[in-house]
């Protein structure tokens, strides 16, 4: 049985549980391909026209996925870790796409979340798998080995690789410690290749090492967002707003770029508190991408290209 998997949301984040679960039951879980124009174009046609473009190319990688399973999964994300949310959008995601008229295979969809007092994680992928036909020893079994490869993937990326390095076999270029630029986003806006014009490797090809939010302790992370003086409840805004707070203490990286998607509620607010941090802390350069459908290649460019200029002219001066 073929169950699909798209290459969107938090894919960059969880795919290796996703993937070890399914297949540990015996299931082919079939990714869809990267991002492209035809996948975006589908997404852009099927989607709500108020959403964000990350939900759009999640649908096209759905619709892309469809013909070639026999269910697909499109898990109901309410919460990542306790005492924060994640974006509402991925909640109701399941509904959006149930009810979006088009022929679709089986939907498999758990709720996942984890601000349960029994974090519903584990029992709603054991449910999810047990009415498939799977048994509940296999099922949790599944679960098992799935979180060790979580736990095994978080490590890697903690010793300073992306999930692109881990997912395939992409290498950090060897360049001298003072090139080190922080890049923050949301996973899907980051590391989706054809979604931000390839910047990792517009950086890479500059000389510049790319440090992303994955790179951290988890509980280091917790530690800084803490000092908030509110309670920031968006489980991505705490990933964002701790690891920028970590090298702004530290120093150790000469600009921050911050890549969010047009019109998204939460990101208006954490990019304003970042680049508020970024000039109070130490006047870091701060770049501010905006990406949607309609962003062209050649002003992106240009604006990387630029801050990077600025960042080396900062350093001869
Ligand atoms: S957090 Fe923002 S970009 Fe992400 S799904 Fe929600 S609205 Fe879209």
């Amino acid at each position: 049985m073929k169950i699909g998997v798209p290459r969107a949301l938090l894919f960059y984040h969880y795919f290796p549980l996703w993937k070890k679960f399914w297949s540990y039951l015996g299931m082919e879980v079939v990714v869809s391909p990267p991002t492209d124009k035809d996948i975006l174009d589908l997404g852009v046609m099927a989607a709500e026209q108020e959403t964000c473009l990350p939900v759009k190319v999640c649908y096209g990688h759905i619709l892309t996925l469809a013909k070639n399973v026999d269910c697909l999964f499109v898990p109901r994300l309410i919460s990542c870790q306790k005492d924060t949310y994640i974006c509402p959008k991925f909640m109701g995601l399941p509904d959006m796409i149930k009810h979006s008229g088009y022929n679709l295979p089986q939907l498999i969809t758990p709720t996942l979340n984890a601000r349960e007092r029994r974090n519903s994680w584990p029992h709603s992928l054991v449910r999810a798998a047990r009415e498939l036909g799977f048994s509940r020893r296999m099922a949790e079994a599944a679960w098992y080995q799935a979180r060790q490869e979580l736990s095994l993937y978080r490590k890697k990326l903690q010793q300073g690789h992306t999930p692109l390095d881990i997912l395939f076999s992409r290498c950090q270029p060897d360049v001298a410690s003072d090139h080190n630029l922080l890049l923050l986003g949301h996973p899907y806006n980051i590391f989706d290749e054809f979604v931000n014009m390839n910047l990792i490797n517009q950086l890479y090809r500059r000389g510049y090492r790319v440090i992303t939010p994955e790179m951290l302790p988890p509980r280091l992370i917790e530690q800084k967002a803490a000092k908030l003086p509110k309670h920031l409840f968006w489980s991505l805004g705490r990933l964002l707003v701790g690891t920028a707070s970590h090298y702004l203490e530290e120093g150790s990286v000469s600009g921050i770029i911050h890549v969010v998607s047009f019109g998204c509620g939460p990101d208006s607010l954490v990019g304003e508190l970042l680049e508020r941090r970024a000039k109070k802390v130490s006047q870091m350069p701060f770049l501010l991408l905006t990406l949607d459908e309609h962003t062209g290649e050649g002003g992106l460019i240009t604006r990387v290209e630029a801050f990077l200029d600025m960042i080396e002219w900062r350093h001869v001066s």
